[in-house]
């Protein structure tokens, strides 16, 4: 063990991405792999909204979502074009609940009343809100920018040699034998923007609304152990009706596009070193929302 000079990082998804970016600026060498490139990952599918959903342990997660959300919230000004917005918007609940296990993680968050027909409360707070078709994009420029390579490999098992960062997200099933880590599938509808500048969300269902700039991404389904990635006409239909519990105009919104994505959710997120292998996967349906956070502690693992 020890400090490393170069690495190879498995994935592209964003942790990967995050990873590679950190690692470079620390002054590690970084040869990226991975069979999906960018845009073709899960992570390409997020909403994508900073939220700390279906990932563990909650103390680390809200350690990791705070250090996400303020390098979110200063790329907005250091990066503008990086496709990450500082967004206002609600989650609504039926009944009246005390603030969420992962308050620490943001500056303010205020309960409210101010809630559609049908829900009670609500927690009301400005989080980062990231267009992945942009983001990844940028974020891969960044690893290149900074000396490191993508290079499309599908491994059938970790490289035996040399320090390996494991971001294989699903993947770890394979390359780090790990059946605790399974799909949760998650589908979405693309409308086009309506001038919508907050976002929704109902965590039970999951519902959501999400603005980007050009366009709205209105979510969701969360089925566990389905590893269909084909979208299926009536859940897209369902979405957009309990979309529309949320925000009415979505009624006649015009459909752009249709996404599946298969969240990496574990028990835990898998975060530690063993031996030459630094594995970070298992981000569940938080893997933007965590990816600084744990791309720093994978620094330090890595021994920089
Ligand atoms: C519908 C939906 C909405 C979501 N919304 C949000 C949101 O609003 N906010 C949020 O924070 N998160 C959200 N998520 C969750 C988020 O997308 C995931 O947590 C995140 O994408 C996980 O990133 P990752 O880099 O670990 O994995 P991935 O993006 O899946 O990337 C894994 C990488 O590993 C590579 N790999 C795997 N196996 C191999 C192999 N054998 N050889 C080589 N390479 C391999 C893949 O090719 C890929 O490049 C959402 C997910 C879905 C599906």
């Amino acid at each position: 063990m020890g400090g490393a000079d170069r690495v190879i990082v498995v994935g592209a998804g964003v942790v990967g991405l995050t990873c590679a970016v950190r690692l470079l600026e620390a002054g590690v060498r970084v040869d990226l792999v991975a069979r999906d490139l960018p845009r073709e990952t899960t992570s390409a599918v997020a909403a994508a909204i900073w939220y700390p959903y279906r990932a563990l342990p909650q103390d680390r997660v809200t350690a990791w979502a705070r250090t996400s959300y303020a390098v979110f919230d200063a790329l907005t000004d250091t990066d503008p074009d990086c496709g990450v917005r500082m967004v206002p918007g609600t989650e609504v609940q039926r009944t009246v609940r005390p603030d969420p296990w992962w308050r620490a993680a943001v500056p303010e968050l205020e309960h409210t009343v101010d809630v559609p027909a049908g829900w009670a409360a609500g927690w009301s707070f400005t989080t980062p809100v990231v267009d992945m078709g942009v983001y990844l994009g940028w974020l891969g420029g960044r690893v290149e920018e900074l000396g490191g390579t993508i290079t499309r490999l599908n491994l059938s098992a970790l490289p035996a040699s040399g320090l390996v960062v494991n971001c294989a997200g699903l993947g770890a099933r394979l390359l780090a034998t790990d059946r605790t880590v399974v799909p949760v599938r998650g589908q979405v509808v693309v409308v086009e923007q309506l001038g919508l500048e907050r976002w929704w969300l109902d965590a039970t269902g999951p519902t959501y609304v999400v603005p980007r700039e050009r366009d709205i991404v209105v979510g969701g389904t969360d089925i566990e152990g389905d590893w269909s990635r084909t979208p299926s006409p009536q859940t897209a239909a369902d979405i957009l009706a309990r979309g529309a519990g949320l925000v009415p105009e979505l009624r006649d919104a015009r459909v752009l596009r249709h996404r599946v994505g298969l969240r990496p959710v574990r028990p835990a997120v898998r975060l530690e070193r063993v031996g030459d292998v630094v594995h970070c996967y298992g981000h569940g349906g938080a893997g933007v929302t965590l990816s600084w956070g744990v791309a720093e502690e994978v620094v330090a693992l890595v021994g920089r």
